[in-house]
Parts: structure tokens; C-alpha cells; sequence
């Protein structure tokens, strides 16, 4: 599947992304946003529309909403209006979403990411508004009929909307991998995607590489992964490049991405409605914030992700590569730091975390199961010439199973400490060079090459515990004699 982005066709993508806050109850009333319940058992006359049951807005989802909008350098407007969309659809209780339309929470913001394409690249965040989430439609519970779950109508949602600020689905993607760093770092949402606490809708439209105009944009819905992102992207542009080239045209359509099938299909007309009759919310006055939200929320925002890494490029004279792998998350960037800050140096931390640390948490449910401060003194065994590298991965290996203890006293169990006397390496030199005596013959004619060979066979008859420089420099010594 490799991307037919030549041909001088320049792809435009924008995003639409929708979160779950990280909130108790739901937006406009007191049900549990508990995922994972009973079908419809966290509901109430509020969340199910009934009739005489009133609004109140979740001062927590929006201060939520506040601070997120404050992660993303955006205006906050003291006073915004609640609107309704009305649309029928058999998960929408009320017949309408209470969302904003004229006048939303957050406007002008930006978020910087690495494209794979350009560096870094700045996306613009047209938007950002508060609504409530819809209910669900279970199409797998009943044959031959769909079931509807309520339990997430009314959880509060943010919808974060970009300008068409993407050139290829790779763009997309890291954007969204940022913006879900930042979420989690700034710690609004659990950003869950399988859970559906994050979803993406995107617009992407093609035009010859040097035009300005905007080609008609189709809007490509149903995208429920991070791994689906780019594929359901590609797949769209594919099919717009295609249809172009044969001399068709592109519809204003939603497209629904089919993940089995790799490929996107446009949505039924009826499933489609193109007049939400948008109007105030008559239930809700305008959303006025009280003045000290704004700074009480910008000071619960922890130093952000792009932030963090270039101080850890300057403070410990990382790569940028590496500072983003050690920033991807808040609880790998603050393991780190506690390993330096417990005294290890911050390039050999760096690699300890980037590698073992961050492979076992792989295969442990992203624990970090050795703590920072062990780690730091497992470091110290390493650069004091106590243990080898390789017997450290041992040592680890075990600390992680144990969930800590003492590296010399594991590493002394396990029997890996490092042998740095001379007169016991000068054992295991001697009994090598008595077991090769050709060899030694050809090292003194000059296939000084041999050296390695001898390294190798003392490494081996100490079982891995010979100190790596000390075995060459006893060779040598017996070799020249
Ligand atoms: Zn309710």
C-alpha cells in the first residue's frame, strides 16, 4: 500500500477530534461516566430527555474544558452560549445535542508536533467547544437487531477542531499522538481510544501541488485508532486522486472507513442530515466563567510535553529524538528525572530507560516496575566496573520481578558480580593461554588480531565475570613477556 502522493497532488486534511473529560458524572446531570456498566443502568430523566427534566452544567468538565483550552494556547471567551443540534438518530434520546455553535468556549489556539515531512510543524485550533456525547448503538447483542445503550448519552465531551492544516495522513496522525500527550499530560482525559474516549473525524481534500484553492473536502468518519488514522486517510486520498484521474469529480460526502476492509464507503443518504436547525439552548443561560478559572486552571497545567523536551535536549544534553521518546508520557519524563536526580548520570539513564525500562513497562501494562532510584544505584554498579552491562540486564530483569530491592544483593545472589582482581583474572589469563598454545605461537609472530580471541575465551572461562578491561591488559602483559 504505498502512497501515491506524486503525481502533483498535494492532500489537505483537517481534524476534528472529539475527548471524553475526566469527570464522575456526566455533563448536564449526576450519572456516572463509569465505562464498561450494565447497558442503560447510568441514566436518569435528564440524560434520557424526558420530558420537565432541566440542564445543569458539570462545573468540573468545564473547568476541564478551560484548562485543556489553556494546554492549547487558546483564547477563552468569559462568556459562551450552549446550543442545540437537533438530529434524530436512535442514540439521541432528546432528539437534539446540547453542543456550541456561534459562540464556543475557546477559539485561535495552536499545537506544534514533529512532522514526518517537514520538522516541526504548528497546527492552527480553530475551535474548541463543550458538548455532551451521544448514546450507543450495539449492533452486536441481538441478531438481526441493533440495541441501544444510553449510558454514555449526557458524558461530557470536548470537541478540539484544527484548520486544514495537514499535508499527508502522517501529519494527521503525529498531530494526534501530540494533542493526546498533551490531554494526558494536562490530565483531562484518559485519552482511551478503544474505551472511545478519543475520536477522530477528518476532512481531506486533494489539489495539484501549487494550487491554493481547497478541492472539495469529503469528510471521513467511523476512525477508532491510532493504527487506523493514517490507513483511513490514505484510503481517502487514494480514492479522490483516483476518481480525479479518471476524470470524475469529488461529492461532498461523509465516508465511513472500513478497517477490515482497508477501504472507505461513502455513508447512506438517510443516515446523512445536512440542516441540524442549530438555535440557543432554551434551558441554559450563556456560560459565563467566573474570572479566576482561567489562572486557577492555568496553574494545574504541568509543564507541557513540548516544553519538557527541549529543556531536557538543553538540561541533559539529549538528542531531540531521544527527549521525545523520554516526554511521550508524564510518568516515563518524571521516572527519568527521578533516576537522574537519585545521582545517575543523564545519558546512561536516558539509554537504561529508553531500552530496558520502557521494554519491560511494554510487557507489563506500562509499569514502571523497577524504581527510579534502584535503577540509579544499578547505573552506579555498572560505571564503578562492579557489574558488566549484560549482567546489569540481568539484574534488572530480576529487580523488575521483584518490584525493587538492592542490585549489589541481586547481583551477588545471581552471581554476576564483576571480577576486578587481578591475581583471580590472572588465574583464568594463564589457564587460556596453557589450553591455546598455537595460537599464542601465531600472536607472537604478529597476528596481533588474536587478541580478541584470547578477550573472548577468558570472558568465557569466567563466566561473563572478568572485567572487560582488565582481561586484554593482563593478556597483553603475559603475551609480551
Ligand atoms: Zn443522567
Amino acid at each position: 500500500m504505498t502512497a501515491p502522493a506524486g503525481g502533483g497532488w498535494e492532500t489537505v486534511i483537517g481534524l476534528e477530534t472529539h475527548v471524553q473529560l475526566r469527570t464522575a458524572s456526566k455533563m448536564f446531570c449526576g450519572c456516572s461516566t463509569a465505562f464498561g456498566a450494565p447497558p442503560n443502568t447510568n441514566v436518569c430523566p435528564v440524560c434520557l430527555g424526558l420530558p420537565g427534566a432541566l440542564p445543569a452544567p458539570n462545573e468540573r468538565a468545564l473547568k476541564l474544558a478551560v484548562r485543556t483550552a489553556l494546554a492549547l494556547g487558546c483564547t477563552v471567551h468569559p462568556r459562551s452560549v450552549f446550543a442545540r443540534k437537533n438530529y434524530f438518530y436512535p442514540d439521541l434520546p432528546k432528539g437534539y445535542q446540547i453542543t456550541q455553535y456561534e459562540q464556543p468556549l475557546a477559539t485561535d489556539g495552536k499545537l506544534s508536533y514533529l512532522s514526518p515531512d517537514r520538522g516541526v510543524a504548528t497546527a492552527t485550533i480553530v475551535r474548541l467547544h463543550v458538548e455532551e456525547d451521544a448514546g450507543k448503538s450495539l449492533h452486536d447483542r441481538f441478531p438481526r437487531a441493533t440495541a441501544v445503550d444510553l449510558n454514555r448519552a449526557g458524558v461530557p465531551l470536548i470537541e478540539i477542531v484544527t484548520g486544514a492544516d495537514f499535508r499527508s495522513p502522517a501529519e494527521a496522525r503525529w498531530y494526534l499522538q501530540t494533542l493526546k500527550q498533551v490531554l494526558e499530560y494536562s490530565g483531562v482525559s484518559d485519552c482511551d481510544m478503544e474505551k472511545g474516549s478519543l475520536r477522530v473525524d477528518a476532512n481531506v481534500s486533494i489539489r495539484r501541488a501549487g494550487e491554493s484553492a481547497l478541492g472539495t473536502k469529503a469528510e471521513v468518519k467511523n476512525i477508532n485508532s491510532f493504527t487506523y488514522v493514517e490507513k483511513a486517510l490514505a484510503a481517502e486520498r487514494d480514492r479522490q486522486i483516483a476518481a480525479l484521474e479518471a476524470g470524475g469529480t469529488i461529492a461532498q460526502q461523509t465516508m465511513l472507513y472500513d478497517a477490515k476492509e482497508n477501504t472507505v464507503r461513502p455513508q447512506r443518504a438517510k443516515e446523512e442530515s445536512h440542516d441540524y436547525r442549530y438555535f440557543p439552548e432554551p434551558d441554559l443561560p450563556p456560560l459565563v466563567l467566573p474570572p479566576e478559572w482561567v489562572p486557577e486552571q492555568q496553574a494545574q497545567l504541568p509543564e507541557l510535553p513540548a516544553t519538557k523536551r527541549e529543556r531536557f535536549v538543553a538540561q541533559y544534553a539529549l538528542s531531540v529524538q531521544d527527549a521525545a521518546v523520554l516526554t511521550a508520557s508524564r510518568g516515563v519524563a518524571e521516572y527519568y528525572e527521578g533516576v537522574v536526580h537519585a545521582g545517575a548520570e543523564p545519558k546512561p539513564a536516558a539509554n537504561w530507560v529508553m531500552g530496558e525500562v520502557l521494554a519491560d513497562a511494554n510487557d507489563h501494562q506500562e509499569q514502571l516496575r523497577v524504581p527510579p532510584g534502584t535503577l540509579a544505584q544499578l547505573i552506579a554498579l555498572v560505571q564503578g566496573g562492579t557489574l558488566s552491562h549484560q549482567a546489569a540486564k540481568r539484574v534488572f530483569a530480576e529487580l523488575a520481578v521483584r518490584g525493587g530491592g538492592e542490585p549489589r544483593t541481586v547481583a551477588e545472589a545471581l552471581g554476576v558480580i564483576q571480577v576486578g582482581d587481578t591475581n583471580v583474572i590472572g588465574q583464568w589469563v594463564d589457564d587460556v593461554l596453557q589450553a591455546h598454545p598455537a595460537e599464542v605461537t601465531r600472536y607472537k609472530s604478529g597476528e596481533t588480531k588474536l587478541m580478541a580471541f584470547f578477550v573472548g575465551q577468558v570472558m568465557k572461562a569466567s563466566k561473563g565475570k572478568a572485567d572487560p578491561k582488565l582481561a586484554p591488559r593482563l593478556l597483553e602483559e603475559r603475551l609480551r613477556a
